[in-house]
């Protein structure tokens, strides 16, 4: 129950072709079992996954939607191009991507990243996590298991919190179904979203502005079993079933 909590300090401005997990390495004595946690801003950059706006023409859509939202056309486009649909575009475009992620302008982000650059999110998050697993893996020779996050706002409640967007080496979802609890009940709903709740207090170490902590290391933490089906299909979702009809 002695779980430690880490910040990785002292890593550089992130630019496209970083080395990042050799990076994380350089500044961290990782152990097995250890839980690497790493902003999406940072694999991003590294990977490449940003885009100038000089260079994006927004289309029709965009142009459209950015007179209602009062943003630079060439970020909607972006933003767009993210989406694989669009839930809601006003009073801010949600929009879910390929990786079954749905989030408030796509994740497409303008801080921390140079003036006319944004960054977008890995199109495959899922594949990052497992790359940078494998990477710490031949660098450091242990297994480690990885989160990469995101800074998202909440339904129903202010503020923004740090989710997972992909993860390897573990189940997204804790399995409480047909536990018992302290009074002999069987648990029937319980599934916990361990991933989001690490990536939630990673966030709150990493900060949102200039802190400079993209990667947090989480040490003790228990192993569990469960599954992956984190996001509901289409049919099981009531909310983005109302939101849709209520913008078509
Ligand atoms: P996001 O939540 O994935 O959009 O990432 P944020 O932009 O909120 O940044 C999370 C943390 O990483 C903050 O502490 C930032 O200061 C830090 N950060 C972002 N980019 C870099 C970078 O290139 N280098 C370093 N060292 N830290 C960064
Ligand atoms: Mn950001
Ligand atoms: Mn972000
Ligand atoms: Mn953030």
């Amino acid at each position: 129950m002695d779980i430690q909590v880490t910040g990785v300090l002292g890593l550089p401005l992130i630019q496209q072709g970083d080395d990042l997990p050799a990076m994380i390495c350089d500044r961290v004595t990782f152990e097995d079992g250890d839980i690497l946690v790493i902003a999406s801003s940072v694999y991003s950059k590294a990977r490449g996954f940003t885009r100038d706006l000089a260079a994006i023409t927004p289309g029709a859509d965009a142009v459209r939607i950015a007179a209602k939202t009062k943003e630079d056309p060439r970020f909607v486009q972006a933003v767009l191009d993210s989406s694989t649909d669009i839930l809601l575009e006003y009073p801010f475009i949600l929009s879910e991507l390929p990786s079954g992620h749905i989030g408030v302008r796509a994740g497409v982000d303008h801080s921390n990243v140079e003036d006319g650059r944004i960054i977008i999110l890995p199109p495959d998050p899922m594949g990052a996590a497992a790359e940078v697993r494998s990477a710490v893996r031949r660098i450091a020779g242990k297994d480690v298991r990885v989160i990469i996050t995101d800074t998202c706002g909440r339904s129903f409640r202010r503020g923004q919190t740090g989710i997972a967007i992909g993860w390897a080496g573990m189940t997204a979802i804790d399995d409480y179904r047909g536990d018992t609890d302290l009074f002999g009940h069987v648990l029937e709903i319980t599934e916990e979203a361990v991933v989001d709740e690490i990536a939630a207090f990673a966030n709150f170490i990493m900060g949102e502005s200039h802190q400079g902590v993209p990667a947090v290391v989480f040490r003790n933490c228990r192993a569990w079993k469960g599954h992956d089906m984190v996001y509901f299909t289409p049919e099981q979702d009531v909310i983005r079933t109302a939101l849709k009809s209520k913008k078509d």
